[in-house]
């Protein structure tokens, strides 16, 4: 389906992302140097914090706060038998068209206008559409017969599938229950694009819902509620978000009900998560392929059956690429804009930044022990260098909520300013109180 346009989404707000993110070190580019590769990014010393402080707080909400659902960290490598059984061999597929007058490919179900290229322009240039596999094969082992074949997974759900007795068995859970887990993936884009957005490399947070089949589809609601709830929780605007049940010629090969989690992107609606009712398709077509059982034998009713499967699926790249959007503010302060990144706490790279007012060792010294007794338990940034106020907005720009300077003052008396990122109020803390006051005041 071609994006959704909407009049509210703000274009320019792309670049301002995608510049501040090189400049600040959230993500850039990989293989610079060499001219960057094929819409691959790295994540730099803040990106990388994002990123583990999203997949922590999807943890937490799935994994850690509840009774009924289980880790998995399953191989990226897998053997052809995996994905034949799972239908990716033949039905992972995007339709590709190339134009003839500019030599471009497309993936003409997300072509805007269908009969003009977006490249060049041309009307009615573009070739039948032809299925394209986008899973990324490779060699396992040093001799390259077709016995070598091995595939990285696009998905991360068939670890669950495929490993669903033992984890149940091992975890000691009947369904209701879940397999979530995070991980890298790979998928041969046609159109990689829209910075991190959609690339050939990125990370997924899965969780694989096993139920009895009656109750396949009251859990698919529930998860739909559930999903949308975290980003709100997690401070997106809720005019920013909606939940869009797939057509019909929109859903997967082994979905039989999709609702996507989308978010308002600079370009329009588009998918930030999509919610699946997969039935017993995998289990199914797992069990039958490798002659396994994967079913439940309930010991109350006397019943045998493959569990339904309802699988939240999101994108951590995505998903932080968005909070990153819905963050950012300006706002006028004494004559200067201010650019502030509201991340809610859970998500700010750095909790705390710690900045002595000078560089004196008189004020380093003391100020390198309170970051000492910060970062013992909160992610935090120490910096002496430039004004103060510049340095206060630099970690605006970061989104540190709080702001912790230590001062000539504190040499007589023990205590600190802590400054709000969102107010700019400042309050004086005593050191000794102050692991305590960051802690009740970000609420983690
Ligand atoms: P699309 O239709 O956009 O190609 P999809 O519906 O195939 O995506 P899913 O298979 O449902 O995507 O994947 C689950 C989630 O993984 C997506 O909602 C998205 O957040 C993330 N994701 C999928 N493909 C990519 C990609 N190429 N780059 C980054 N994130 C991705």
């Amino acid at each position: 389906m071609a994006t959704d346009r909407s009049p509210d989404a703000d274009a320019s707000l792309f670049d301002t992302i995608v510049n501040l993110s090189k400049r600040r070190g959230f993500a850039f580019p990989s293989a610079e140097i060499y001219g960057g590769f094929r819409s691959t990014y790295d994540y730099g010393p803040v990106g990388v914090l994002l990123l583990r402080n999203v997949k922590e707080a999807w943890w937490r909400a799935m994994v850690q706060r509840r009774h009924d659902v289980v880790g998995l960290d399953a191989a990226v490598l897998s053997p052809p038998a995996v994905w034949e059984a799972s239908g990716h061999l033949e039905s992972f597929t995007d339709p590709l068209v190339d134009c003839r007058a500019c030599g471009t490919r497309h993936r003409a179900d997300k072509l805007e206008d269908p009969d003009r290229c977006p490249a060049c322009g041309a009307r009615d240039t573009f070739t039948e559409a032809r299925q394209f596999n986008l899973m990324f094969s490779t060699q396992a082992g040093p001799v390259a017969d077709a016995g070598a074949t091995a595939y990285l997974r696009p998905e991360t759900a068939q670890g669950m599938f495929v490993d669903f007795t033992q984890v149940m068995t091992t975890a000691r859970k009947k369904p209701p229950f879940g397999i979530a887990q995070v991980g890298k993936t790979f998928r041969n884009e046609i159109t990689p694009g829209n910075f991190v957005f959609r690339t050939r490399e990125f990370e997924q947070m899965e969780m694989e819902f096993f139920v009895p089949p009656a109750e396949a589809q009251r859990w698919h609601e529930y998860w739909c509620a559930e999903r949308l709830r975290w980003y709100v929780d997690l401070g997106m605007p809720v005019d920013k978000l909606r939940l869009r049940p797939h057509e019909p010629d929109e859903l997967s090969h082994y979905s039989s009900a999709t609702s996507d989690v989308e978010f308002l992107f600079p370009w329009g609606w588009d998918e930030l998560e999509g919610i699946a009712n997969r039935g017993d398709f995998d289990l199914s077509a797992h069990s039958k392929a490798s002659g396994e059982k994967l079913d439940y034998f309930d010991q109350t009713t006397g019943e045998r059956y493959t569990p339904h499967v309802v699988e939240p699926a999101a994108g951590v790249t995505r998903a932080a690429f968005a909070f990153l959007l819905a963050a950012y503010d300006t706002e006028e302060v004494r004559g200067e804009t201010r650019v502030v990144l509201r991340l809610h706490p859970r998500l700010a790279p750095y909790k705390v930044a710690v900045l002595p007012l000078s560089k004196k060792v008189e004020l380093t010294d003391p100020a390198r022990q309170v970051f000492a007794s910060l970062s013992d338990r909160f992610m935090v940034d120490y910096d002496e260098t430039q004004a103060i106020g510049r340095r206060y907005r630099r970690q605006d720009e970061l989104g540190t909520p709080l702001c912790v300077t230590y001062d000539f003052e504190s040499v007589d008396d023990g205590a600190v300013t802590v400054r709000d990122r969102d107010t700019m109020e400042q309050v004086r803390v005593p050191i000794d109180e102050l692991v305590t006051h960051v802690t009740d005041r970000l609420g983690l």
